[in-house]
C-alpha cells in the first residue's frame, strides 16, 4: 500500500485541513507512514500568519531534496494557505525543481487528481476563493474531540495580519450543515466539539440569517455532546448578551480565548482592532460575573511600530487586571503584504525582546497564582490519554482548558473527578477519585 506523511504547519484550522487531506487520502487507497523516511507521498500543509513561516517550509524543503535524490519516485506537494498568498505557490514551484505539485485551501477537495496528475508532470492548483468547496472526508486524529469549521475567511483587516488577504472574505457555513456534523461526529463517539474560524463571533454577518449565540445554542442541544468549545474570538465582536447566552449553555465549557493584542488605546487603533482597553476590560469583568470561574486566554503582540514604554505599560496594566490564566505572547514581526509592515516606527529587536522577556516573566507568575488557587479543589478531566514523557502518567484537561496530569489510566474521551494537589506554571497535578459504586 501507497503511504502518505504530513506536515502541519500553523493553527487549528490548518490541523482541521490536514484531518481532511488524510481522509481524501486514505479514501482514494493511501496509509499513513511512521515517518518521513517511510513515505511515498509528502504533503507540507503551510501557513503564512507567521513571517518566519517561509523559512521553516524552506529549511524542511532542504531535507527533503535530499530524500528525493535517495528516492527519486517519492512524491512532494506543497498546499496550505501560503500558497495562495501573491505568487507564492508560482515562485515555489520555480525555486524548487523537486516540487511535484502545489495546491491551496480552496483546490484541497482536488487533492487525490492532483496526486494522481503530478505522477506525470508537475501541478500547479491554486484558485482565488471558492463557496462551494463540498465537505470532505476526514480522519480525525482524536478519538473523543471534533474540530468543526463555521465560517472561513475575515474581513477585520488587522493592519499586521495577513488572514484576510489570503483567507479572503468571511463565509458562514449553513446552520444545518454544521449541526449533522456535529450529529454524526456524535454519533463516531466523540464527546467533545471544538467550533473554528479566524473569527467565530462573525458567523452569520454574511448571511443575515443565524448569529454565533444561535448558532451555539443548537449545537450545545446536540444529544450526547459534552464538551463544546470555540476559537477563535474578536473582542470587538464578543456582545455582552453572548455571554448572557453562553452563561446558560451548559456544555459550553467555561475558558474563553479573547486576544487582546495590546493594551494602549492608541496602539489597538493603529492595528485596527475596533475596541479600546476598557471595552476589553468591561468584557472580561462582565465574563467573571457572568461565568464564575472561567479563564481567560489571550494573545498579546510586543513591540507594535510605533509602541512607545507608555504604550507598553499600558499593556502590562492590562495583564495585571485581567489575571489572563495564560496568554501566547509574540515579538512583533512585519508580515510583507499588510499595512504595517511598511510603517516607518519599527522598534528596534532588543527592545521588544526586553519588553517580551518582562511580559512573559510576569505572566508566568500570574498563571502559577491561578493554578495554586485551584490546589486541594475538585475539577472535572476529559481524559486525553498517556502523557507524553511518560505512560504511566495520563494527562486530561478541566473545563477551563487547563491541563491536568495524574498517575494512572483511564478512557481517552472519559470524564474523571480528580483532586487537584500540585501545579507548576502550565500543568496542573491530580488525583482521580474513586466512582461511586453504582456508576
Ligand atoms: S481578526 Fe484580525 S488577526 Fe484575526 S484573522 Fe482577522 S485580520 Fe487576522
Amino acid at each position: 500500500m501507497k503511504r502518505y506523511y504530513l506536515l502541519t504547519y500553523g493553527c487549528q484550522m490548518n490541523e482541521l485541513d490536514s484531518e481532511k487531506m488524510a481522509g481524501i487520502l486514505e479514501e482514494n487507497g493511501w496509509d499513513s507512514a511512521e515517518n518521513l523516511e517511510n513515505a511515498d507521498l509528502v504533503i507540507l500543509n503551510t501557513c503564512c500568519v507567521r513571517a518566519k513561516a517561509e523559512d521553516k517550509v524552506k529549511g524542511k524543503l532542504g531535507q527533503l531534496k535530499k530524500l528525493k535524490l535517495a528516492k527519486p519516485r517519492l512524491l512532494i506537494g506543497i498546499g496550505g494557505c501560503m500558497m495562495q498568498q501573491d505568487n507564492v505557490g508560482e515562485k515555489f514551484l520555480q525555486q524548487f525543481p523537486f516540487v511535484d505539485f502545489i495546491f491551496g485551501p480552496h483546490t484541497m477537495d482536488r487533492l487525490n487528481e492532483i496526486v494522481e496528475k503530478s505522477c506525470t508532470g508537475r501541478v500547479l492548483e491554486l484558485e482565488d476563493d471558492r463557496f462551494d468547496v463540498p465537505r470532505l472526508p476526514i480522519k480525525r486524529e482524536s478519538s473523543f474531540r471534533a474540530w468543526v469549521s463555521i465560517i472561513k475567511g475575515c474581513e477585520n483587516f488587522c493592519s499586521y495580519c495577513i488572514v484576510p488577504y489570503v483567507r479572503g472574505k468571511e463565509v458562514s457555513r449553513p446552520l444545518g450543515e454544521i449541526v449533522s456534523e456535529v450529529e454524526e461526529h456524535i454519533a463516531s463517539g466523540v464527546k467533545e466539539v471544538v467550533l473554528l474560524g479566524q473569527n467565530v463571533n462573525a458567523y452569520g454577518r454574511d448571511t443575515g440569517k443565524v448569529d454565533f449565540s444561535r448558532l451555539l445554542k443548537n449545537v450545545d442541544e446536540v444529544p450526547g455532546l459534552e464538551r463544546l468549545r470555540f476559537m477563535t474570538s474578536h473582542p470587538r465582536d464578543f456582545s455582552l448578551e453572548l455571554v448572557d447566552a453562553i452563561s446558560k449553555m451548559p456544555r459550553v465549557c467555561e475558558h474563553l480565548h479573547l486576544p487582546i493584542q495590546a493594551g494602549s488605546n492608541r496602539i489597538l487603533k493603529k492595528m485596527n482592532r475596533g475596541y479600546t482597553r476598557e471595552d476589553y476590560l468591561r468584557l472580561v469583568e462582565y465574563i467573571r460575573e457572568k461565568i464564575p470561574g472561567a479563564s481567560i486566554t489571550t494573545d498579546i503582540i510586543v513591540g507594535f511600530p510605533g509602541e512607545t514604554e507608555e504604550d507598553f505599560a499600558l499593556t502590562m496594566d492590562v495583564v495585571e487586571k485581567a489575571r489572563f490564566a495564560s496568554a501566547f505572547t509574540f515579538l512583533y514581526s512585519p508580515r510583507e503584504g499588510t499595512p504595517a509592515a511598511i510603517l516607518s516606527d519599527q522598534v528596534p529587536r532588543e527592545i521588544k525582546k526586553k519588553r517580551l522577556n518582562y511580559l512573559m516573566e510576569r505572566q508566568n507568575k500570574i498563571s502559577l497564582n491561578y493554578n495554586r488557587a485551584l490546589i486541594g479543589t475538585l475539577a472535572q478531566i476529559m481524559v486525553e490519554g498517556p502523557s507524553k514523557k511518560d505512560s504511566e502518567i495520563y494527562m486530561g484537561r478541566t473545563r477551563t482548558n487547563r491541563p491536568v496530569v495524574f498517575p494512572g489510566q483511564a478512557t481517552p474521551g472519559s470524564l474523571q473527578d480528580v483532586r487537584l494537589t500540585d501545579c507548576n506554571t502550565h500543568t496542573l497535578y491530580g488525583e482521580l477519585q474513586e466512582a461511586l459504586p453504582n456508576e
